[in-house]
């Protein structure tokens, strides 16, 4: 009987001690000890072929997909990287996987169609597409732009549209110039009066500002993480290269300078070099990206 009773009390004892373990002196070691849970996210868990993903870990420095190993970046306190999905992508399921193959995370591509759009130019303005010389040397300044971007991003929100107007072609359509099969139009193009304003999509760097072959006068962005903003076939420029300029600020006027049919703006989102689809952007920041 005493034997019990000692040992109940003896019971009682240890359970008081867990029970202040949980509030008092002691819970922040035992909080030390825990091990941090690694967390692997992609977002948004929906997309589509020609649209980007925006991968975040807290201890994963780099992460494989479509075969691909990418170096995530640390900015924040985590470890970002935006991926851009080839546009032909199968729709499907992928595993996206952290590069010591201890975290995962699943992403679906969903199936996506791209309409055709046909364009009726004028020889001179065909012949353009014809000088591969100018055309290949220009991309090399432009890459060029392109290949320095902040390790932390400019951007705190969503992006806004760069100018008003008339959506006259979308995203990833085919093009068709004087009945050819002709590349595929990786922007959006607003179409407006010559002139109109073109603002800043987001906060950024200006990396190009200037007079190009096939986009006319263009503005180019850094918007951090890779990510830029591209602003074509502009009448009048507002900012120069180097120059920073915040979200919504005037950049240039709508015009129909280079490769252009009419007034217009064509607007391009990239990540480094590889085009992205822009409208995602618009809902909300890629950290909010569900
Ligand atoms: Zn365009």
């Amino acid at each position: 009987m005493w034997k019990s009773m000692k040992i109940a009390s003896l019971l009682f004892t240890i359970t008081m001690a867990i029970g202040t373990c949980a509030y008092g002196q002691a819970a922040p070691a035992a909080a030390a000890v825990a091990v941090k849970q690694t967390t692997l996210r992609v977002q948004p868990a929906i997309t589509y072929p020609g649209d980007v993903l925006f991968v975040r870990s807290n201890q994963a420095t780099a992460v494989t997909l479509f075969g691909n190993t990418y170096n995530m970046r640390a900015t924040n306190g985590e470890y970002v990287r935006f991926i851009p999905i080839p546009i032909g992508t199968k729709a499907g399921d992928y595993t996206l996987q952290s590069a010591d193959k201890k975290m995962k995370a699943t992403l679906t591509i969903a199936a996506k169609s791209f309409a055709t759009d046909s364009i009726t130019v004028s020889k001179q303005m065909a012949s353009m597409q014809q000088n591969t010389a100018r055309i290949n040397a220009e991309q090399v300044k432009i890459n060029k732009a392109r290949s320095v971007s902040a390790a932390t991003p400019y951007f705190t929100s969503a992006f806004q549209m760069p100018v008003q107007g008339t959506l006259t072609t979308p995203y990833g359509y085919q093009r068709i110039v004087n009945g050819k099969p002709s590349s595929r139009h990786l922007a959006i193009d607003i179409a407006n009066k010559e002139g109109t304003p073109v603002y800043a999509s987001n906060a950024g760097k200006v990396v190009l500002a200037e007079s190009l072959y096939l986009t006319g006068n263009t503005v180019m962005i850094d918007h951090g993480l890779s990510l830029f903003s591209s602003y074509g076939h502009m009448s009048k420029l507002d900012v120069k290269a180097g120059q920073l300029v915040k979200k919504g600020q005037l950049i240039g006027r709508v015009g129909t300078t280079g490769f252009s049919t009419g007034p217009h703006l064509h607007y391009a989102m990239l990540i480094g070099n590889t085009f992205i689809n822009p409208n995602p952007f618009f809902t909300a920041s890629p950290y909010q990206w569900k």
